[in-house]
């Protein structure tokens, strides 16, 4: 089965984040009007992600009624069932590419002294060039994720992280 792909509009910025950041191949482009969204998600094959509700009933589209991210996030793994395919920090969260494994002495004097030493893995964008490595916005989602793992996968409200 070919991925799941998805299309956020301009409202979703942090979503499409914490969709990457969750490995899915997400597009977010701010500034683009209903033709060129709808082309993007009929040519790469996209689901759309919209607070719009001209999307309410239309195909492979989703749209979302709440304008909290987490549980946008929640509403999408839910619909889509995507627990068991999510795979944390393999995108970049500014380009959606894939990033690539680095060895730890390539990076030294690129990241702060702090993290070199303490961190092990770095990988980094072959198209922005940023380094990443597990931090402390990774430790939170990988609590998050689980959390709300551990409640069951049902879509709540009102989850504080
Ligand atoms: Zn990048």
């Amino acid at each position: 089965m070919e991925e799941i792909k998805f299309l956020c509009d301009f409202m979703l910025g942090k979503l499409a984040k914490y969709l990457r950041m969750f490995g899915f191949d997400t597009k977010y482009e701010k500034g683009i009007d209903k033709i060129k969204m709808e082309f993007i998600a009929k040519t790469e094959n996209r689901i759309i992600i919209t607070r719009n509700s001209y999307y309410k009933e239309k195909e492979n589209c989703l749209f979302l009624e709440t304008d909290n991210p987490k549980e946008q996030l929640i509403i999408v793994l839910d619909k889509f069932n995507l627990y068991e395919k999510i795979k944390l920090a393999t995108r970049c969260l500014i380009c959606n590419e894939l990033v690539k494994r680095v060895d730890k002495k390539e990076v030294k004097g690129k990241v702060p002294y702090y993290v070199y030493q303490t961190k092990d893995e770095f990988s980094y964008c072959p198209i922005c060039q940023r380094i990443y490595w597990a931090g402390t916005h990774y430790k939170n989602m990988k609590e998050f994720l689980e959390k709300i793992k551990n409640a069951g996968g049902r879509s709540r409200t009102g989850t504080d992280f």
